[in-house]
């Protein structure tokens, strides 16, 4: 006789940013509610990301009021609260990289002049950077410096706050069948976990696809949008902002916390979009170019470079386009999901909790399972990394 199937509320897969907030949603709301990893919590989008909690600057250079813009918004303040402990899920222990970023434009009238425009639609608009504080890579910038209210916060230390303080309700494993009925959702583990839910919420990332496949579900409602992410290391000072040109933010740059000799720079932007369809090489003598004319005082001696391939899992829009928002689809018993940036997961987390209504109280992981452990992120694992003289002569 097989075990008897555990009864659950929901059943979650995949332990990123929005299966973790989903979790903690419909635990706070009283589900009997688990989640399953089969890597390492955030291991895809959640651990590549740059931990930027947007509040609409893309959507403002580019002159747009709309929708995108209207939902990312409220998240710097809603983020806030969390963040300060204000609000649930209590996230005072997440190590932040900034409480805001830096925005500033190259030279010439098109960069100037969406900066401007930005000024004018953004709902919190930014200040002029304190002349006494200026970010030290940014001495010699001609253009205004700007400080605009978008936190920024460590994605692994997110990752792994949230896996702590739900570790009796995530578990690592892999699914063998999805097998919906009239009542319930079978959901069987490899290894012989069998799981009777009342909805499966399927959170998976760039793993929905073949989720749904195996549930038989159309597996065609997500898209990918490539980047090609740049990594600098070495004695870089602390930069977390934006560089606009020609009204998109052309070089997003983020630190990682270390001492003053071994800072890692993640580079994002138009330029890791371009990059792309660009070669590893390619993209990184590109982005020490960008690095150079944007930051024309800033000494990049000592310092060494590398790419990460990073593709953003999304619904799909029609036109391979940015999604406005985050993307849900409710198959019946089946809920698939994606926040479409990590800023705008906390509404993807309501909008899932508001279609489940159960109370049946918690139910906690069997001590004996194995619990997935927090991804690595990509500067931490084996690259080959090129020293700036060779990747692009001065
Ligand atoms: C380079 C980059 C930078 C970004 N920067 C920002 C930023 O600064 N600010 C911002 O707001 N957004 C940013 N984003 C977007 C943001 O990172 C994503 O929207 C968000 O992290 C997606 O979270 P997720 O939980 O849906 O997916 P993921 O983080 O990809 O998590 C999916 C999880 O599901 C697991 N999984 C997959 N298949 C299965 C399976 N069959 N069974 C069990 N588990 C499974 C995976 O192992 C993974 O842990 C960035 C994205 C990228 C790529």
């Amino acid at each position: 006789m097989p075990p008897p199937a555990t009864q659950l509320d929901a059943f979650i897969v995949g332990g990123g940013i929005a299966g973790l907030l989903t979790l903690d949603a419909l635990h706070r709301r009283g589900c009997r509610v688990w989640l399953l990893e089969r890597n390492a919590l955030g291991s895809g989008q959640t651990i590549w990301s740059q931990g930027i909690i947007h509040g609409g600057l893309k959507y403002a250079l580019g002159g747009e009021a709309g929708e995108a813009a209207r939902a990312v918004s409220n998240m710097p303040a809603r983020w806030s609260a969390m963040l300060n402990g204000q609000s649930d899920p209590n996230l005072s222990a997440v190590h932040m990289r900034a409480n805001a970023c830096a925005v500033w434009a190259t030279s010439g009238m098109r960069s100037i002049a969406g900066l401007l425009g930005a000024q004018f639609t953004l709902r919190t608009k930014p200040t002029p950077w304190p002349v006494d504080s200026l970010p030290e890579a940014l001495a010699g910038v001609r253009t205004k410096i700007l400080q605009i209210a978008e936190p920024v916060l460590e994605p692994m230390s997110l990752l792994s706050v949230l896996g702590s303080m739900h570790h009796n309700r995530v578990l690592l494993g892999d699914i063998s069948s999805i097998t919906p009925t009239d009542e319930c959702i079978n959901v069987e583990l490899t290894g012989g976990l069998r799981i009777r839910a009342g909805k499966l919420i399927l959170t998976a990332g760039a793993g929905n696809a073949s989720l749904r496949s195996m549930a038989d579900l159309p597996a065609d409602r997500e898209q990918t949008r490539p980047l090609q992410m740049i990594l600098a290391r070495g004695p870089l000072p602390v930069l977390n902002g934006h560089c606009i040109r020609s009204t998109q933010p052309w070089l997003t740059i983020t630190t990682v916390a270390g001492d003053s000799e071994t800072r890692v720079w993640q580079i994002g932007g138009q330029v890791a979009e371009r990059g792309a369809e660009m070669t590893s090489a390619a993209t990184i003598q590109a982005a020490v170019q960008n690095v150079r004319a944007a930051m024309p005082n800033l000494s990049l001696e000592g310092t060494e470079w590398s790419t990460y391939l990073a593709p953003r899992s999304e619904y799909a829009t029609g036109q391979g386009g940015r999604p406005d928002r985050h993307g849900l689809i409710e198959d019946d018993r089946i809920i698939t999901a994606w926040p479409t940036k990590l800023a705008l997961a906390p509404l993807l987390a309501d909008d899932i909790a508001h279609r489940i209504s159960a109370n049946s109280g918690s139910l906690e992981v069997p001590a004996d399972m194995a619990r997935p452990t927090t991804a690595t992120p990509p500067w931490q694992e084996d690259r080959v990394w090129t020293p700036v003289h060779s990747a692009a002569p001065a």
